[in-house]
Parts: C-alpha cells; sequence; structure tokens
C-alpha cells in the first residue's frame, strides 16, 4: 500500500483536512493562559451555531460515551425512571449507563432497523408517567436509521420529561438545532462529522436540564470528573475543570472554520448529497438498504445477499483497494456493511469507495446489478446539490 492512499469510509475515526492535522502539529500552549481562553471563545461561539444552541457548550476529554455516561450522572439520580430507546447497538448502550447510574429503565424497543416513532414514545410515556427522561440516539449508527427527533420532542413538550441525545454520528452531519426543537441535553464526539481525532466531547444542557444538574449536585449526587456545574463556570473563562485537552482544542478552532466557513445550509446540502450518491449507487447495485425507512445521513447500511460474507468484504476492500468501511455488530455481523460518509470525506472518496465495495461484493459471488451504477448515483449526487433538499432534516419512507 505505500504507492496508494489509505480511505477511512467508517464512522469513527473519520479523516482529517491537511489544515486540522497542521494545526494538531502545534506546539504546547498553557491552558490557564491568554492565549488558550481566546481559542476557547472563538470556538465556543461556533459550537453554540453548529449546536443550534444559546446554551454554553461544554468540551470534555473523553470519547463520546464519555459525554453519555456524564449526562445521565448529571441529570439523573438512582431511582429515577427513564426511558431509553433501544433500537440498535447504541441504544443498548444508553441502558447500560442507565444500569450503572441504578436508574429505573424502561425500553423501548424496535426490531434493528426501524425507528422509534413519537408514537412509541406517546404510548411508553402514557405508562410511565413517572419517567423523569428519555435517552435516545439522532442517529442509530449500528444500523443506519435516524430518529425523528423533532417529532419526538414535539411529544415530549408540556411535560417535565428531559429529552437526551445521543448526536455523536450526527451533529455536523444532519440538521439537528437543540433549542428549535426543545432538545434538553445534546452530546457528539470529535472523530465523526467534527474531523477530528477521537478524545473529545461537547455536550450541552437547555436551561430545565441546568436547573437539574444543579439540584442534584448540591445533593452530592453528581459525579465528581463530569462536573457539569464545574465546567460551566470555567468556560465561561475560557477555561476547562481540570487540565484541558490543548491540541484538540487547536484542531476544533480550525475544523469549525471549515465546517462553518460555508454556512450550515451548505455543510448539511454536501452531507445530503454525499447520502444520495451512496444510495443510489447500491440501490443500482441491486442491494438494499438495511434500514426499513428514515435512513440516516452520513452513513449508509447495506444488507448483503446471503450468499456473501460480510466479513471477508469488508476484509478485501481493506487489503485489496485501500478502502476501510464497517461491517455489522452483534447479531448483524457479517450480514451487513456499513459504509460512512462523514466528516472529511467528498464524492471522489465515496466513489472509491462504492467502486470498491462493488468489486468486493461480485469477487465473493455477489452480483454486480446495473453496470453504470456510479453515473447514477453522481446523477443523484448533482441533483440533490442543485436541490432545495439538505436544509431540511428531511424524513425518508423509501
Ligand atoms: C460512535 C458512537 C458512539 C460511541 O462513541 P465513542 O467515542 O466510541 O465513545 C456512541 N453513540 C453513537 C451514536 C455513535 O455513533
Amino acid at each position: 500500500m505505500l504507492l496508494n492512499k489509505a480511505r477511512l469510509l467508517t464512522p469513527g475515526p473519520t479523516p482529517l483536512p491537511e489544515q486540522v492535522r497542521l494545526a494538531l502539529a502545534q506546539d504546547m500552549i498553557h491552558h490557564r493562559k491568554g492565549a488558550f481562553h481566546d481559542l476557547m471563545f472563538k470556538t465556543q461561539a461556533q459550537l453554540q451555531t453548529l449546536f443550534g444552541t444559546s446554551q454554553p457548550v461544554l468540551p470534555l476529554s473523553c470519547s463520546g460515551t464519555g459525554a453519555m455516561t456524564a449526562a445521565v450522572e448529571a441529570l439523573f439520580a438512582p431511582g429515577d425512571t427513564v426511558l431509553c430507546a433501544n433500537a440498535g447497538k447504541f441504544g443498548e448502550r444508553w441502558t447500560r449507563i442507565a444500569q450503572s447510574r441504578n436508574l429505573h429503565i424502561v425500553e423501548i424497543d424496535v426490531e434493528w432497523g426501524c425507528c422509534i416513532s413519537p408514537e412509541d414514545v406517546e404510548t411508553a410515556l402514557a405508562e410511565h408517567p413517572e419517567a423523569k427522561g428519555l435517552l435516545i440516539q439522532l442517529s442509530e449508527t449500528s444500523t443506519g436509521v435516524l430518529h425523528p427527533i423533532r417529532e419526538i420532542a414535539a411529544k415530549l413538550q408540556g411535560t417535565d420529561v428531559l429529552l437526551v441525545v445521543d448526536g455523536i454520528s450526527g451533529v455536523g452531519i444532519c440538521p439537528c438545532p437543540m433549542d428549535e426543537w426543545g432538545i434538553d441535553c445534546l452530546l457528539t464526539g470529535s472523530q465523526k462529522g467534527l474531523m477530528l481525532p477521537p478524545g473529545l466531547a461537547l455536550l450541552a444542557l437547555s436551561e430545565r436540564a441546568w436547573k437539574v444538574c444543579e439540584k442534584n449536585h448540591e445533593q452530592n449526587a453528581g459525579c465528581f470528573y463530569f462536573n457539569l456545574p464545574a465546567e460551566r463556570a470555567k468556560l465561561a473563562k475560557g477555561e476547562t475543570h481540570f487540565t484541558s485537552p490543548v491540541n484538540l482544542i487547536q484542531g476544533l478552532s480550525v475544523s469549525m472554520d471549515i465546517l462553518l466557513g460555508e454556512g450550515m445550509e451548505a455543510l448539511y446540502h454536501k452531507q445530503w448529497a454525499l447520502t444520495q450518491l451512496c444510495r443510489r449507487s447500491i440501490q443500482a447495485m441491486g442491494l438494499m438498504p438495511f434500514a426499513r425507512s428514515n435512513y440516516t445521513w452520513g452513513l449508509t447500511s447495506v444488507l448483503l445477499p446471503d450468499a456473501v460474507n460480510g466479513i471477508k468484504v469488508v476484509q478485501d476492500c481493506a487489503e485489496r483497494y485501500g478502502v476501510y468501511i464497517s461491517g455489522g455488530q452483534d447479531v448483524l455481523k457479517g450480514r451487513i456493511l456499513r459504509i460512512a460518509h462523514m466528516g472529511w470525506i467528498d464524492w471522489a472518496d465515496l466513489v472509491a469507495g462504492l467502486y470498491a465495495v462493488n468489486r468486493c461484493i461480485v469477487e465473493n459471488g455477489g452480483f454486480c446489478g446495473s453496470h453504470d451504477f456510479l453515473e447514477q448515483g453522481l446523477a443523484s449526487y448533482r441533483a440533490a446539490l442543485e436541490g432545495e433538499t439538505g436544509t431540511e432534516p428531511v424524513l425518508l419512507h423509501n
């Protein structure tokens, strides 16, 4: 592989722009002095735009799961009832985190490949009016499904149920304006849509979520490391509670300039067009997306024909073509492919990836489908770029 590029089409980590890599290579600056404060204030304004919130967006030194844990520890106390939306591997993770906090858990279970509907939430809430929160993903990365967060938030209006959204594979990829939709906690990680290495998480709370969080801390029920009120107080001074991940913040400053440089609409338009490129190409190959409806952006899950060994396809794509994609997890191992097109991925990377996927499927006993699958995908890509779509959180039903 010395003479060729490796292409990372995985749902985290994702490739880094050269400007971000150069920013990461800078020497340390001190995390309690002026230059760092300036960097924090600048990125804070950009993060608020990205999250669609007027509340502070806290940088935390941890992977995305750390922020999920911080949210549960901050907002709920042992014995509280929470609804956990379980539609895949990451929904399951909410349940396990809630268990570790000794919460009373009510799972809203749907078959993998399906999304949680607003009616599912309404029913669970009617049966459990004592519920204090709903824990859900924006995008369920294990199946490629987008949950209808805006509609679910509307169902929770007028209740005291806190809506906690794991946006790790969605923020910076598809629209999820926190304040406008009425989300109480939105969080993400650095290594997916944000074009950064792993290790930084970002979390914001609504005004009423802050009240709950403060109350929990007053009662000594909060977490020592993830002390969100302390983080908020430090952030107001341009700092973090403990030592900051200095170079990730330096990288963040540059990645935010790139992500927001042409405006949020342009960002979502690009991600939407890539999603169309991938989905259409896959369909032209004669394959089905694994998601039944409400396909997510930034990731396409592909159901393989029974005869094709998915583990082998993933391996061959890497070894023969330098294209790194993901397979299925747990029960989906070997049965699906997950092709990510989030972060610093453009149409040419994706075309290379789709070509490799097609060849490896054929070489492993599958069929090719239409030979012009890439042209069909690119036609959809162009149409999506020229069209209006991309600014709206469109829910697709085939
Ligand atoms: C990747 C991912 C996670 C896990 O993030 P880590 O950074 O590995 O802790 C959680 N939820 C979703 C939806 C993800 O895509």
